[in-house]
């Protein structure tokens, strides 16, 4: 059975929901897309994860896609000689890049060379999620001198951000690598690279991935939302990384940056994954707060294409629970009358070009008749999400010949995809759609339906086509 909401829910997989039953039950409960975090967990782990993901999906009776999220370049301090110290506010305290010697309550090993060129006096460094606060003093190639401004315990391999800094890396490692080429021989649908900084880190990946998975940029770092406009324009999707980018910035900031980025990517027609904390309490809590509630429900009433869970279904006590109160959080807020007066006074016309011409009139027809269903023909994918684009009130059916693409579409607003065979010409495509949309039961004989295409047919990008069908 299809979906019955419009945004999607992205699942975190980790210790807590590795096994058949829990991941059967996440389905049930709501997941579209799953996530592996390549921050935990061997390759045989995500191996297995994604055997079964898609052993599952035969049975789910829709397509569910998988998103690899590589580490990047986060960077850690190294360890200690005698367990956790207190680093205390004024006091004098320093990185070097001597990992052999460990630290102390004085300073300690910051095994990344590039690091160092890029420190300044007067630049803060954040470390163990922003919980404590370094400000550089002097600096070398291989060494700063800092001043505690937050103090308090640090302990082995604990995180360490700069705000503000464009640090010279590449925004993947060569961990980073090895994750990727292990990942597109297991056949992942979309790649997350962590931590980007510039348009260039996507086109890097890019040139690795040649196609065979969408490409998510995770913004958490102030140096992309500089260059927001870039980045969207070169990646496919996004996912606004509230965790990181929450420390790398002052947290108030993070929900007009939240906002912006979702109303951007709308505009281009670009998924946003909205992550981090969505039902944290959920971790060890059968119930969210009720700010948590209220923070799913943002996102949706923004028309986000989907919201993510991190520990709560990768390592909390309630994995199922927090799918599926996500999944009624967003029926909620979608059966809302104010939801839709919100997503349409947030919707903005489409660029000048003939696919977003066909969406933007497939909306339009939708709005004067009273359609059942709009039906997508894409290969690449491309069609379906100009028709999610325009956020149409009527549920979008996302056909396909390519698998792959199905699968990758499980991410995207309102789009239900189906994996059919090669249409042969105008006919036949009409009748599959209307048998499509019977069978989903999105539409009853006497109701009509709306279809785009591209002729001649199965050329990815070639959407020049509308249909308006009556199902008898
Ligand atoms: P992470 O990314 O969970 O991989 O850190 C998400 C975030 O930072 O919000
Ligand atoms: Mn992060």
């Amino acid at each position: 059975m299809p979906r019955a909401s419009n945004a999607k829910i992205v699942a975190t997989l980790g210790p807590a929901s590795a096994d058949r039953r829990t991941i059967e039950a996440l389905v049930r409960a709501g997941a579209d897309v799953f996530r592996l975090n390549f921050s935990h967990g061997t390759h045989a782990d995500h191996q297995a994860r994604l055997d079964l993901i898609r052993a599952i999906e035969a049975d789910a009776g829709r397509p569910l896609g998988v998103l690899l999220d590589l580490q990047g370049p986060k960077l850690r301090v190294g360890t200690f000689a005698g367990g956790p110290v207190k680093l205390v506010e004024g006091a004098p305290f320093r990185l070097d890049l001597d990992r052999e010697r460990p630290g102390d309550a004085t300073r300690a090993p910051l095994p990344h060379p590039e690091i160092f060129a890029a420190l300044k006096p007067g630049i803060d460094l954040l470390l163990d999620d922003g919980r404590l606060r370094l400000r550089v003093q002097r600096s070398g190639q291989d060494f700063a001198e800092t001043i505690v401004v937050d103090g308090g315990m640090l302990s082995d391999r604990k995180g360490v951000n700069v705000p503000g800094v464009v640090l010279p890396l590449s925004a993947m490692t060569d961990k980073d690598r090895s994750d990727l080429a292990f990942g597109l021989t297991l056949g992942v649908d979309w790649v997350a690279l962590s931590f980007v900084q510039r348009a260039t880190d996507i086109v890097e990946a890019r040139a690795i991935i040649q196609g065979r998975a969408g490409i998510v940029a995770k913004l958490e770092k102030p140096a992309a939302i500089d260059c927001l406009d870039d980045i969207l324009a070169a990646t496919d999707a996004v996912m606004v990384a509230r965790g990181d980018l929450g420390v790398e910035m002052p947290a108030e900031q993070v929900p007009a940056i939240q906002k912006r980025i979702v109303r951007e990517c709308r505009k281009l027609g670009k998924p946003v994954i909205v992550a981090t904390q969505m039902l944290e309490s959920m971790v060890s809590a059968p119930v969210p707060t009720r700010a948590e509630a209220s923070d799913v429900a943002t996102a949706i009433y923004d028309g986000a294409d989907a919201v993510m869970l991190s520990a709560e279904s990768a390592s909390g006590r309630f994995p199922v629970e927090a799918v599926a109160m996500m999944d009624r959080i967003i029926a909620q807020t979608e059966a809302d009358p104010f939801y839709r007066d919100a997503i349409d006074a947030s919707h903005t016309k489409p660029a000048a070009n003939t696919a977003d011409a066909i969406g933007w009139a497939a909306r339009s027809v939708a709005g004067l008749l009273d359609v059942a269903a709009m039906v997508a023909y894409t290969s690449s994918g491309s069609s379906a999400l100009r028709m999610a684009r325009e956020r149409p009130r009527a549920p979008i059916i996302g056909m396909t010949p390519m698998r792959e693409t199905a699968r990758r579409l499980a991410l995207v607003w309102g789009v239900n995809p189906v994996v059919c065979r090669d249409v042969t010409g105008a006919n036949d495509m009409t009748e599959r759609a209307v048998a499509t949309a019977k069978d989903l039961q999105f539409a009853q004989p006497g109701q009509t339906i709306v279809i785009a295409a591209g002729m001649p047919f199965g050329t990815p990008g070639s959407t020049n086509l509308l249909r308006i069908a009556q199902i008898d």
